[in-house]
């Protein structure tokens, strides 16, 4: 723990005793859990602090901790599987209004578990498809901030996740070493959904050697109403 600790300061984030005491409940009830139902394959304590807590933290390389504090933001992560990032960025900043999105019900039960144990609050969970909720009234342009790590690739995942974003709101895809070459494949599309690239930031993660390639695209325009397209098209047929 002292080590994820150390890195979190380098990140600017000081963890206090509650914080550190929440990320350790949420990683035995990765660990139980994981054995009942495929939530990780990463399971040893320092890996899962360095490549599941530490990268869902990365945010703060985009945006600082003062802007992720100022106001109520309202961040859907989609595809959240077992929580990454949405689940650390809500114990280190609780005042993000957090809605975790995923296709798989039995892994929002087992997040529903640890809101319930860490006693978070402002978080829901909520079970469908991306391209289905992204043409809900309740969700569309109703976000100013959206994550997804591990999903799809920038193409599809910009049709996944721009509908949510409100108009000068942002979406932050986690990438890793083929995050440059897809930014270039997903340049129309991100146009199209009425996005615009921001910011990128390239690192390694500390403690490992695995390189991450974080993009913000923010959101300039609405999105047309065509879009997502149905469920399983944007991945099928990813805009060119
Ligand atoms: N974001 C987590 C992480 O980085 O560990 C989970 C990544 S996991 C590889 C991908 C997750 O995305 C799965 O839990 C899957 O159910 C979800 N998913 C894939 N396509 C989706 C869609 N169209 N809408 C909602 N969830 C989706």
């Amino acid at each position: 723990m002292d080590k994820f600790i150390a890195s979190c300061k380098e990140l600017n984030i000081s963890l206090t005793p509650e914080q550190i005491n929440a990320f350790q409940i949420y990683y035995d009830l990765l660990v139980e859990w994981n054995k009942k139902m495929n939530l990780t394959s990463i399971t040893e304590f320092e890996e899962v602090c360095s490549k599941h807590f530490l990268d869902s933290l990365s945010l703060v390389r985009i945006f600082s901790q003062r802007e992720l504090e100022s106001g109520k933001l309202a961040l859907i992560d989609v595809g959240t599987g077992a929580g990454f990032p949405g689940i650390p960025l809500k114990i280190c900043f609780p005042q993000l209004s957090v809605t975790l999105l995923d296709s798989l019900n039995k892994r929002l039960t087992f997040l529903n578990e640890v809101i319930h144990c860490l006693q978070l609050k402002d978080i829901v969970t909520v079970h469908g498809r991306a391209e289905d909720f992204g043409r809900d009234k309740k969700y569309r342009e109703h976000f100013d901030l959206c994550t997804s790590r591990a999903v799809a690739n920038l193409t599809t995942l910009s049709e996944l996740c721009l509908p949510f974003i409100k108009k000068d709101g942002c979406f932050v895809s986690y990438k890793a070493d083929k995050g440059e070459e897809e930014l270039a494949a997903a340049g129309k599309a991100i146009g199209i959904l009425g996005g615009k690239v921001l910011d990128t930031r390239e690192f390694v993660l500390p403690g490992t050697d695995y390189k991450r390639f974080m993009i913000a695209i923010k959101k300039i325009k609405t999105t047309p109403m065509s879009y997502p397209r149905k469920a399983g098209l944007p991945a099928r047929e990813p805009l060119a």
